[in-house]
């Protein structure tokens, strides 16, 4: 069975990019937010179940989730997301196992922007965390998304401070101004010699 690393790193810092090198090594990387967001707005037993948990004006006409409806939901009841991640949280696992089990590649990645947040990490053999200083972060996404430093606040404040997450992970990659390519080959090999990131 293929090694499992996860791979994270807040808004803006570049773990997007990061897994782009990997997969152009071959490595597969299964993307946790995509899998999640389809099952929240193709699978019906999830769609059922969010109906009754939040009403039908929910999903949108065309049958995918509201978001803004969802974001107001989630502000105003502290226990929406978590009833929303222990439906959805599940099934993106039973995908995940699956997904792994089919794969031939010596390890996989498992890319999620909360994937600490979640306890993913702790299905996982071992974790990297991709970096950028915060200022660094906020002029990317500005850039990228074309919102206000105070939207890229908001959304930042809602992930775990980077101190927090370096203290739970098996490497870090540097986003600032350091080479990406040699980082990703350096853990690409130690995994491959060493069955480690490290
Ligand atoms: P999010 O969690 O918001 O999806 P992310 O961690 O996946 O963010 P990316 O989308 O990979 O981050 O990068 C954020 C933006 O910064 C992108 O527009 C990307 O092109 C740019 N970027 C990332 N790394 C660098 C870099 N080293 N130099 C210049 N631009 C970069």
């Amino acid at each position: 069975m293929a090694l499992k690393i996860g791979i994270t790193g807040g808004i803006g810092s570049g773990k997007t990019i990061v897994c782009r090198l990997f997969k152009i090594l071959g490595v597969p990387v299964f993307e946790a937010d995509a899998v999640a967001k389809n099952i929240i707005n193709n699978d019906p037993d999830t769609r059922k179940k969010l109906i009754r948990l939040f009403g039908s004006g929910i999903y949108t006409p065309e049958h995918v989730i509201d978001k803004k409806k969802l974001a107001s939901i989630i502000f105003n009841d502290k226990y929406a997301l978590q009833k929303v991640n222990k439906l959805v949280h599940p099934k993106v696992r039973n995908e995940f196992a699956l997904w792994v089990e089919q794969q031939k590649a010596r390890y996989v990645l498992l890319e999620a922007a909360i994937l600490f947040e979640s306890g993913f990490d702790k299905l996982m053999d071992q974790n990297i965390l991709v970096v950028a200083d915060k200022e660094v972060r906020i002029q990317r996404v500005m850039a990228r998304d074309h919102i206000s430093k105070e939207q890229v606040l908001e959304r930042m404040s809602k992930q775990w401070p980077d101190e927090k997450k370096i203290k739970l992970s098996d490497a870090i990659i540097k986003n600032n101004d350091e080479l990406l390519i040699p980082q990703v080959l350096r853990i690409n090999e130690n995994i491959k010699k060493y069955g480690k990131v490290w």
